[in-house]
Order: structure tokens, then sequence, then C-alpha cells
């Protein structure tokens, strides 16, 4: 009886579990077909000034045009399935390489491009030598201004490495900013000595900002905190023109949000440079 009971289990179990695996691995085969076929577009969020709203610099935030789906895939569908199966590498350095493209298409249009920041995952960042490639990238061009968006966690993960790893991006003049500041439980001692450039307040803290006092405590501590360090501090996820004005009140130095626009493709990105307008409305 013990017997059937188990394989009357296994019968319910196994067919399920098959399925997944079997859509995993689907899905792994149709994201190695999306390198082959460069199915992958970056879209770009502009961070603006909190004084002006103009634009100081644009965020890479990739996007998926996989032939199988109507609308396009966000990143948290797929950047964790390209870390699994060691795929990250190739789709970053193509992130990499394409928003530096990009910028270099602005610049011989006249415009004045902003810096571009690039999300970079842990896996990447672990890899040997990595500082030094992404060096490598930017040293074809002296226009290129390139930041490198790190979660808090990560760089807090293995600290002491990722210090020299950095430190090595410096030394080439990229920048680094402290993706998701907030949620990483960074150790104070250690925040002084990171050659960081910048926090990103997470956007879990804008949205409490306005719930009441402890809410904005939060916020302009991290924000006092930014500043005693002399680093920029800039808001993610601003949506309403409350969080906005209690940003610039609370001398946050730039903001990021639906509030200014969305992530857009890289042409409307050249039609915002080239208007050269405040984005988001009155202030
Ligand atoms: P992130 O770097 O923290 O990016 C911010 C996310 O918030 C983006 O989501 C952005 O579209 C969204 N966002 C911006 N403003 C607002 C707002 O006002 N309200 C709300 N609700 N959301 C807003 P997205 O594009 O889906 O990206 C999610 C995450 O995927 C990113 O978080 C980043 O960690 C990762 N990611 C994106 N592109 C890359 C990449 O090229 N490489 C790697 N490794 N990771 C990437
Ligand atoms: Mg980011
Ligand atoms: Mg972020
Ligand atoms: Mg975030």
């Amino acid at each position: 009886r013990r017997a059937r009971v188990t394989s009357e289990r296994l019968a319910f179990y196994a067919p399920e579990l098959n399925a997944r695996a079997a859509e995993a691995l689907n899905l792994e085969s149709r994201l190695r077909r999306a390198i082959e076929r460069n199915e992958f577009v970056l879209h770009y969020q502009p961070k603006v000034g909190m004084a002006d709203r103009r634009i100081t610099g644009v965020e890479a935030l990739i996007r998926w045009r996989s032939p199988d789906q109507p609308h396009l895939v966000p990143p948290g569908q797929f950047i964790p399935v390209l870390e699994e199966c060691g795929l990250i590498g190739e789709v970053g350095d193509w992130a990499l390489r394409q928003a530096l493209a990009d910028q270099d298409d602005w610049w011989s249009r006249g415009l004045v491009a902003p810096r571009v920041a690039v999300n970079v995952s842990p896996l990447q960042l672990r890899r040997p030598g990595f500082a030094e490639s992404v060096a490598a990238l930017t040293s074809g061009s002296s226009m290129a201004e390139l930041e490198l968006e790190i979660t808090e966690s990560v760089i807090m993960e293995d600290v002491e490495r990722n210090i020299v790893a950095l430190s090595a991006a410096r030394d080439a003049g990229i920048t680094v900013a402290v993706d998701d500041f907030g949620t990483g439980y960074s150790s104070l001692a250690y925040i002084a000595k990171l050659p960081v450039n910048a926090l990103k307040i997470d956007r879990s803290f804008i949205v409490g900002m306005t719930d009441g006092p402890e809410g904005l405590a939060i916020v302009s501590s991290i924000i006092a905190l930014a500043h005693a360090l002399r680093l920029k501090v800039v808001a993610e996820g601003v949506e309403t023109e409350e969080q906005a004005r209690l940003l610039h009140l609370l001398r946050c130095d730039e903001a990021q949000g639906y509030l200014f626009t969305r992530p857009v493709p890289a042409a409307d990105i050249v039609a915002l440079l080239m208007q050269r307008k405040p984005l988001g409305g009155p202030k």
C-alpha cells in the first residue's frame, strides 16, 4: 500500500516537474537563438536634474524582442535565466557595446550626449579582468562617458574584491552607481571606502516617502549620507509631482521615473536631446 501511494505521488509530481524542466530548457534555447539573431534591444530612461529637470544622463534597460511574444519581454523575465545558464556575460558585453555605440551616434548627430549607464550583473562583475575589458571598450573613443550600475547587495557580497575591481574601472574614467540603495544591508564601514560616484535610492523608499514621517526620514537620511560622503544621489521611480517636490526640498540631486519619462527607444532619446526641454510637465 505504501508503495502504491508513493507511485501515485510520483505519477502526480513527475509530469509537472518534467513540464517545468522542459519549459526552462525551451527558454534557454530560445535565449541562445536570441543571441545569435540579435533579438535584444536597449531602451533608455533619462535621469534629470532635480532643480531644472533637464537630462543629465540615461540608463540603458534591456528588452527582448522575441518572435514568440506580442510585446517586448522585460528583463526580469530573462536576465535570471541568462545568469543561470552562463549567457549573461555575452549579453552583458553586447549591452555595453550597444550603449556606447548609441552614445557615439548621439555625438555624431551633434547632440550633447549624456553619460550612459549600463546595469551589470554579479556574474559579470566577478569575471576576472572585467574592469579592464570594460575600460578597453571605452578607450577607443575620447567621448565615451560610461557609468556602471551595480546593485547594493551585489557590491557588499564580496566587498573587498569588488573595491579592487571598481577602482580599476574608476581609473579608466568609468563611474559607478550603487543601484537599489537601501535594500542591500550595506555595512556603513564599507560605504565610505567604495570607489563609487552615486547612490540610487530604491523605488520602494520613494513610494514610502509620502506615507508619513518615517518614510520621509529614511529618504532624507540616505540623501544626507550620500552628501556627507560626497556622492551624488539619484531617486529611482519618481511618479508624482509631490515626490519630485519633496526630493528637491531634501536636496536630492537627480531623479528618474515615469513622471519625467518611461524608458524609451534610442530614437526617442535623440528627439528628447534635440528638444532640450525640461521633462515631465510643470515644476
Ligand atoms: P533597475 O536598474 O533598478 O531599473 C529600474 C527599473 O524600474 C526599470 O525596470 C525601469 O523601467 C523601472 N522604472 C523606472 N521608472 C519607474 C517608475 O516611475 N515606476 C515604476 N514602477 N518603475 C519604474 P526594467 O526595465 O523592467 O528593469 C528591471 C531590472 O532589470 C533593472 O532594475 C536591472 O536590475 C535589470 N536590468 C535591466 N537591463 C539590464 C542589463 O542590460 N543587464 C543586467 N544585468 N540587468 C539589467
Ligand atoms: Mg539600474
Ligand atoms: Mg535600480
Ligand atoms: Mg530598482
